[in-house]
C-alpha cells in the first residue's frame, strides 16, 4: 500500500479503551479516526438482523459482498458523535453498542473469509493517511507498515468495570457477571482464532492504562508522537 501521511494503529483487548483514547488523540492530531471493531459489528448487525447464522461463513461472505459499510466524520467535538457508521446508507452507530451485537461478534471475526473481505476496505479506508486506526490486528496485518503502533492493555477487573458502567450510562440493564462473561468470552475467541489474532506487534509501544487517568495515558501518547514527527523531520 501507498504510504501517506502519519499512520497510527492502536490493538489490544476489549474494553481496554482503544476508542476513547483514538478519538482523542485523532481529534488532538486533527486525523481520521478509523473503528475497525465497528466494521465487524455492523456486519454482525446485518447478519443477526436477517436471522443468517453467525457460523455460516459463505452465507455471511455474500452478505458482506453486498454490503456498502461507510465511515463518515460527524461532530468533531463530541466523542460519542465523532464518527457514525452508516450500512447500506443506514446510521447504526448507536445499534452496534447492543450487548447482543458484544455477544456474537467475535463469533464472526473469527472467520477467515469475511477477514479476508474486510482487509481491503480497511486498507481503503487509511490509504489517505493521517488515521488512527484501532483493532485487534491492525500493527500485525491490515498495516503493519504504520509508523507507530501502541498495545493497549489494562487489568481484566478495570476493563470489565468501564464496560459495565458504559453500558449502564447507556441505559442498559445488563447484569455485572453478563459483562464480564462476554468480555472473557471475546477475549479468548480474539485471541485464540487463527486468522489475524490479536496480538502485540513486535514492534508495537505497551500502554497499560490500569489505575492511569484518560490524560495521563493522552498525554503520554501525544509525546510519543510528537518525538517521533521531530525525529523523522530531522531525518527527511
Ligand atoms: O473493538 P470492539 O470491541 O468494538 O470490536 C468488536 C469485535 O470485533 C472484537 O471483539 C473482535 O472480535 C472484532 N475485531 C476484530 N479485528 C479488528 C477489530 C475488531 O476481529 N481489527
Amino acid at each position: 500500500m501507498k504510504k501517506n501521511g502519519l499512520i497510527i494503529a492502536i490493538d489490544g483487548p476489549a474494553a481496554v479503551g482503544k476508542s476513547t483514547m483514538g478519538k482523542l488523540i485523532a481529534r488532538e492530531l486533527d486525523f481520521l479516526y478509523i473503528d475497525t471493531g465497528a466494521i465487524y459489528r455492523a456486519i454482525t448487525w446485518k447478519v443477526l438482523k436477517n436471522n443468517i447464522n453467525v457460523s455460516d461463513e459463505n452465507i455471511i461472505s455474500n452478505l458482506v459482498s453486498d454490503t456498502c459499510i461507510t465511515i463518515e466524520k460527524v461532530d468533531c467535538k463530541s466523542l460519542n458523535d465523532y464518527c457514525h457508521i452508516f450500512v447500506d446508507g443506514e446510521d447504526i452507530t448507536e445499534e452496534i453498542r447492543n450487548p447482543k451485537i458484544d455477544q456474537n461478534v467475535s463469533q464472526i471475526a473469527r472467520l477467515p473469509k469475511i477477514r479476508k473481505q474486510l482487509i481491503y476496505l480497511q486498507r481503503k479506508l487509511a490509504e489517505k493517511g493521517n488515521i488512527v486506526m484501532e483493532g485487534r490486528d491492525i500493527g500485525s496485518v491490515i498495516l503493519p507498515q504504520s509508523d507507530i503502533k501502541f498495545y493497549f492493555t489494562a487489568s481484566e477487573e478495570e476493563r470489565i468495570k468501564r464496560r459495565y458502567k458504559e453500558l449502564i450510562d447507556k441505559g442498559y440493564s445488563i447484569d455485572y457477571e453478563e459483562v464480564k462473561k462476554q468480555i472473557i468470552q471475546r477475549d479468548k475467541i480474539d485471541s485464540k482464532r487463527k486468522s489475524a489474532p490479536l496480538i502485540k506487534a513486535k514492534d508495537a509501544i505497551l500502554i497499560d492504562s490500569t489505575e492511569k487517568s484518560i490524560e495521563e495515558v493522552k498525554d503520554n501518547i501525544l509525546k510519543i508522537i510528537k518525538k517521533y514527527r521531530e525525529c523523522r523531520e530531522k531525518t527527511n
